[in-house]
């Protein structure tokens, strides 16, 4: 379908034409058959696939359209090359029309992106934490938007921008007075989550972009507990030895660790998840790529559009949780007509996945059995890897700086010298050569010298006897015997049975006169019962 048959405004066809598009993408003629008619939507697209023209022509529409009611459009996406990107985009194929677009993110000044804010944005493209920032300086209303598009969700999710989304999101107008479109590689069950919860009932659209086969590709299935698995794979690539391998992992910090075992257990390895700094994680696809690193363990969203020619084997460390996933993934190593070799580990945890797997791929996984030989000692046992841990140890690197950044503000701060110096005592000086008593020094107040030749022990004597007698007159003067209650009783008793119970004048502490003015009194009432 071409775009000019949309009915769509014309200046914005004129954008569209002169940017060389006429005929539309697969998921750009899906995407627009809803938009257009104020639907929510809900794409499995990957990058490449035309996703960015398809949510920015509708944007764009969705503006022009006569009694127009939505005027303001934000893009959520994970990573500031993608704003821009999305940012150029919009440009181009607005060109003819009068909106305003920018980008916000981090790692640049507030200053030109509030300005910016203040004179007006009509769609806005940004990273989850600069966006918040500027919602919480109260420069970016998010109650305002009228359209709100997620791009890239599963990386977002992955790299941990979920809590971020959600309070955007509580802070925006209800889903069904916004329009939401939601765009992402894989639907997950957190994207799918997402979708359910902030989506008014969004179409799905699904849009496969290559064709994966497992034709050509011998695959193998080891049953294996978790804590072996580590063992089996170091023990599986020494044995294959392959010139390359990519290792795939469910989890960003299964990467993380299993990467770090292999290098200590003598493989060339790296690893690439999901929140790794763009220029890193393109680094190490470019050192894949070049044969610098051998191994290399990857999350399916890391790993995404990654094409390594002549890959050897791919290795399922888990089996995947989506069963498409399997496909896209040992399909890697078959492309162009080439073969390849794919192993999958099936443990106690992810064993789940197979069943759909291989309905997925209509057949079933040839099934390995390993010997005890096949699981090699693992040098790395005991030691652990904690993914967030090291983030905070090494933030430079999860921040993107440079490396050349990072050494030059470690060059800033001064040089620690190998022990710190030990703080000196001042050293004291006694006449006979006595230990330095703290008290005896507290007391006279001046050095121990100077004072006058006595023993030792005597000054603690005489304190002690000193605050001994302090004490014995002070609870003697705060202290009197209670005795009003006592002689109000005395009294009572006195009139009632007609003797004296007055208390003796008091000597000492007084304790033993009371005792025997209260024995008398028992003894009263022993003879008169009835009181
Ligand atoms: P994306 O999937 O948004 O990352 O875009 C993939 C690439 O396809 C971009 O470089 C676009 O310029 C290009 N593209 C998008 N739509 C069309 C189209 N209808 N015809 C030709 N190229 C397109």
């Amino acid at each position: 379908m071409k775009f000019r048959e949309w009915n769509l405004d014309e200046n914005l066809l004129k954008g569209i034409e002169e940017a060389g598009y006429s005929q539309c993408m697969p998921v750009q003629e899906e995407t627009l058959d809803k938009t257009l008619k104020n639907i929510d939507v809900l794409v499995q697209s990957q990058t490449g696939s035309g996703k960015t023209a398809a949510f920015i022509v509708s944007v764009f529409q969705l503006f022009l359209a006569e009694n127009a009611k939505r005027s303001k459009a934000i893009a959520i996406v994970p990573t500031r090359e993608l704003a821009v990107q999305i940012e150029e985009e919009a440009e181009l194929l607005g060109k003819y029309l009068n909106f305003k677009i920018a980008s916000f993110y981090g790692g640049v000044g507030y200053e030109k992106q509030e300005k910016l804010l203040q004179e007006g944005v009509d769609i806005i493209v940004g990273t989850p934490g600069r966006l918040i920032d500027l919602n919480q300086s109260k420069k970016l209303d998010f109650h305002a938007i009228d359209i709100l598009i997620i791009d890239e969700a599963d990386r977002l999710f992955d790299m941990g921008f979920l809590p971020d989304i959600r309070k955007m999101l509580k802070k925006m107008k209800p889903k069904d007075e916004r329009h939401t479109m939601l765009f992402s590689a894989t639907l997950n069950s957190g994207v799918r989550q997402v979708a359910w919860e902030y989506m008014n009932n969004p179409a799905d659209i699904t849009i496969n972009p290559e064709t994966l086969t497992v034709d050509g590709i011998t695959q193998e299935l080891y049953h294996v507990g978790r804590t072996e698995k580590i063992n089996l794979l170091i023990g599986l690539l020494r044995k294959a030895n392959p010139r390359n391998a990519l290792i795939f992992t469910n989890t960003k910090q299964a990467a993380f660790e299993v990467s770090h075992r292999l290098e200590i257990n003598g493989f060339k390895s790296k690893y690439i998840i999901g929140d790794l700094p763009q220029a890193k994680r393109l680094k190490t696809i470019d050192d894949m790529k070049s044969g610098k690193i051998p191994v290399l363990v990857a999350t399916d969203v890391a790993a995404r559009g990654l094409h390594i020619d002549d890959l050897e084997l791919v290795v399922n460390y888990d089996i995947p949780e989506d069963c498409e996933n399997y496909v896209h993934r040992i399909g890697r190593t078959a492309r162009a007509g080439k073969t390849g070799r794919a192993i999958s580990l099936a443990c106690e945890r992810y064993v789940y996945g197979l069943e759909a797997i291989e309905n997925f791929i209509d057949m079933k996984i040839p099934i390995s059995w390993a010997d005890d030989s096949l699981f090699a000692a693992d040098s790395s046992k005991g030691k652990y890897f904690n993914l967030e841990k090291s983030k905070l140890r090494d933030p430079a690197d999860w921040s993107g700086e440079s490396h050349a950044a990072k050494r030059a503000v470690k060059k800033e701060q001064p040089a620690r010298t190998a022990e710190p110096e030990k703080r000196k005592q001042p050293k004291r000086e006694t006449a006979d050569n006595k230990p330095y008593d703290k008290q005896y020094d507290k007391k006279y107040d001046k050095p121990y010298d100077k004072q006058d030749d006595k023993p030792y022990d005597k000054p603690q004597k005489e304190e002690r006897k000193e605050r001994k007698d302090f004490k014995k007159v002070k609870t003697a003067k705060q202290k009197p015997m209670r005795k009003s209650s006592l002689e109000k009783r005395l009294q009572y008793y006195s009139e009632k049975y007609g003797e004296n119970f007055s208390l003796p004048e008091q000597n000492g502490s007084g304790q033993g006169e009371k005792k025997s003015v209260i024995g008398r009194i028992k003894s009263l009432f022993k003879k008169k019962p009835e009181v």
